[in-house]
């Protein structure tokens, strides 16, 4: 008999797990935490390329998330760190962009239909609107060679030249988009929190989620990564914190959790503490 998580609230709920050993460990991990959703790198994170996926474990990843249950629109693939679509450079921009398609290539192959990804930073050699540029061409670029996933940009806390801290940001890169159905975004509570976006009340939250849906539309939503934030409101530092332990506090996370605008998504743990995801995950479910 298989395992099959039943979606509480009807939300994927789970934590960004290990995929060493083989991708397929990864929903088997998720599993043993309790989790109804999870997320994975399809490769190593700090490496450009790897080799191509053989059928065998294409077959084996699909094997095991088919019988724990995991449909893909409860799993949310992250990308390489490494990767730089806004890149000021050509070089840069090139290998950034042959590795972006390369992971959406990997994720249409192994039948997820969705990748994660920061949007890019102008290393202060061009403009935000430059990059935004890039970005977006970088973004049909991939989309073109692809089939089947979704483009689902990240907010980021605006460390350094990072762009994608403002919501307009996100705004500005659907917009330029041409296939506007495979494009979307995912929304971490410590990134937008570190941005200024306050979370910490269910009236704050009301006031941010608002303001999300009127500047780029909660129909984009794809994915949302809970963290709670170490530093404080605007201090466009990005710092994980296990939820309550740090400046959002659970309101927030309680909010989200009974939000029906939230269900139908992979809902993600990055929090530092990997002991504690189990206890987390059903703070999230209750
Ligand atoms: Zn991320
Ligand atoms: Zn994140």
């Amino acid at each position: 008999m298989t395992y099959r998580p039943i979606p509480v609230n009807k939300k994927y709920i789970g934590a960004h797990v290990s995929a060493a050993g083989g991708l397929e460990q990864a929903p088997l991990r998720a599993q043993e935490i309790g989790a109804t959703g999870f997320a994975l790198f399809t490769k190593n994170q700090r490496q450009w390329f790897s080799k191509a996926l053989t059928d065998d474990e294409i077959n084996r990843f699909k094997a095991a998330c088919a019988a724990a249950g995991y449909r893909p629109e409860s799993i949310l693939p992250h990308d390489s760190y490494l990767i730089n679509l806004g890149h000021p450079e050509a070089d840069g921009l090139a290998k950034s962009r042959a590795a972006f398609t390369d992971e959406m290539r990997r994720c249409e192959l192994l039948g997820l239909d969705r990748l994660n990804f920061h949007p890019g930073s102008h290393l202060q050699k061009i403009s935000e609107e430059e990059s935004l540029d890039r970005i977006a061409a970088s973004i049909n670029l991939a989309l073109e060679k692809t089939h089947g996933v979704t483009a689902v940009i990240e907010n980021t806390a605006g460390q350094g030249s990072n762009l994608g801290y403002r919501f307009e940001h996100l705004r500005y890169i659907i917009d330029r988009v041409e296939d506007r159905s495979r494009v979307g975004f995912c929304i971490d509570t410590c990134h937008a929190f570190a941005a200024g976006y306050d979370l910490r009340t269910s009236a704050a939250c009301d006031a941010t989620f608002a303001e999300l849906d009127e500047v780029v539309g909660l129909e984009y939503l794809r994915g949302m990564h809970l963290n709670d934030a170490m530093k404080p409101l605007g201090s466009r530092i990005d710092r994980h914190a296990p939820l309550g332990d740090g400046q959002i506090g659970l309101e927030c996370f309680r909010y989200i959790a009974r939000d029906p605008r939230f269900d139908g998504i992979p809902l993600i743990l990055e929090t530092p503490d990997e002991s504690r995801w189990p206890e987390e995950i059903l703070l999230l479910m209750q």
